[in-house]
């Protein structure tokens, strides 16, 4: 008697290196392509037609749709660095505002604080360019919304020292100046202890 049937088989036809979306890093993959075969005996023989495939993280185990491997992660740290300047300058102008230190003096002391804390560079007009454009009544913690996520630690100290450093060009901090970066920094989901370390790290 001759046994013949169907079967799925799994292959790996493909292995690479990718973006994984679940470890948030670079790992190694298989790409997975199940397909039904004719069986012999039950021995896989004839391939029929393609049932499907996916993406498996060898470093979590997830399966993934195949479009995972488009995913450019450069273009998501474009995206999340241009937001973190943006927020830096928004900040550094923010504080600035808030404590009436917009003098020609204090703007250069600004931009100085800037320079040492942000990666990118920032003269003095485009620092009242964002002067001009700050409400200095809106709270601190509002241009940090939702980039919680998006920032490592070094990332989130950085805002606070600069807020903290430039809060410090127009003399003591005032009481409120002290409760908003405090309030940003837990918008950043930084614990309070982790907040005085950054403070009492000069
Ligand atoms: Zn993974």
């Amino acid at each position: 008697m001759i046994i013949f049937g169907t079967r799925s088989v799994t292959s790996t036809p493909e292995r690479g290196e990718f973006f994984c979306p679940n470890c948030r890093s670079a790992q190694t993959f298989k790409l997975k392509r199940v397909r039904n075969f004719f069986t012999l005996y039950f021995i896989p023989l004839i391939p029929l037609q393609k049932l499907g495939e996916y993406v498996h993280c060898e470093g979590c185990q997830g399966d993934f749709v195949v479009d995972v491997l488009n995913f450019d992660p450069n273009m998501v740290t474009d995206r999340a660095h241009e937001a973190f300047a943006t927020a830096l300058r928004r900040i550094s102008a923010s504080v600035l505002s808030k404590t009436q230190a917009t003098g020609r003096d204090q703007i250069a002391q600004a931009v100085a604080v800037y320079r040492y804390h942000a990666n990118d560079g920032i003269d003095e007009d485009e620092l009242r360019d964002s002067l001009a454009q700050v409400n200095s009544h809106e709270p601190l913690a509002n241009h940090v919304a939702g980039m919680d996520g998006n920032l490592t630690d070094p990332a989130k100290e950085i805002i606070i020292r600069l807020a903290y450093e430039t809060g410090l060009i127009a003399g003591d901090l005032s009481e409120d100046l002290y409760q908003q970066i405090a309030e940003m920094a837990m918008a950043l989901g930084m614990t309070p202890a982790h907040f005085r370390g950054v403070i009492a790290g000069d």
